[in-house]
């Protein structure tokens, strides 16, 4: 799974230290389900074991919340969030493999019962597509449908383009990207979703997707994201100098 021989060797060669922490990360089966910190299923905050309920945790129980079930690989902390920096800011592409690799553990510990599964990406504003190059959430999507064999598909786009909600103060969030994503018209009766993104800050943008997924027809969304922001730490504030 993690057999990039070459590329390990000449990371190692060029003292790339991102690359090296991710080989060592999977070496040890760091982010393995079993390994990562207890966090909340409905809303992806850290919490202890104890502190989850039927309806949630203390962070989101009075939250409407649009997805089924949230699964991440970790709180946004070093060195997830730097090699989450290093695919959307240094143009280094390859953290979108790398990155959905570290997903398709806690995907597959779902065991989602249904043969009628798409993956589908948190969409991105063209503009912003062309300035940064590609969409960081659909390159990790890539890799967890091609494991999977779940077809990747776009079921939604950017309607019009909106400031990155890390300069959006938290309270404006929901009404930043309220009606910015749009749907197609595509019957999603019967299908499960996954919706993958990479980091979940307020939760207002996959929100919004799961609305739109909704008016397709879809009643089983999983939100699937590399890390969240965790509001307790506060450290949504650093997310990403330039976010989505
Ligand atoms: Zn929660």
């Amino acid at each position: 799974m993690f057999g990039y021989p070459f590329q390990r060797i000449c990371s190692q060669l060029l003292g790339d230290e991102h690359i090296t922490q991710w080989y060592a990360a999977c070496d040890q089966g760091k982010y393995l389900p079993q390994h990562v910190s207890s966090y909340c299923p409905r809303c992806g905050a850290s919490i202890g074991k104890q502190a989850v309920t039927p309806k949630g945790c203390a962070f989101c129980i009075h939250q409407k919340i649009g997805w089924q079930h949230i699964v991440r690989v970790s709180s946004y902390t070093p060195p997830i969030s730097d090699w989450i920096l290093s695919l959307k800011f240094k143009r280094a592409w390859r953290w979108g493999n790398m990155l959905g690799q570290l997903l398709i553990p806690h995907l597959a510990a779902l065991e989602i019962d249904n043969k009628q599964v798409a993956v589908c990406s948190v969409p991105m504003h063209w503009y912003r597509r062309w300035e940064r190059g590609f969409n960081q959430a659909h390159l990790i999507a890539g890799t967890v449908g091609k494991h999977f064999n779940w077809p990747v598909v776009p079921l939604l786009h950017r309607s019009r383009y909106t400031p990155p909600q890390t300069r959006v103060i938290p309270s404006q969030r929901p009404v930043n990207v309220s009606r910015s994503v749009a749907s197609k018209k595509i019957d999603l009766k019967d299908w499960t979703v996954v919706l993958v993104d990479d980091v979940k800050t307020s939760g207002a943008t996959l929100n919004n997707c799961c609305k739109e997924l909704k008016a397709m027809g879809c009643n089983h969304i999983i939100a699937a994201v590399i890390a969240v922001a965790d509001l307790k730490n506060n450290n949504f504030k650093t997310v990403v100098p330039t976010g989505r």
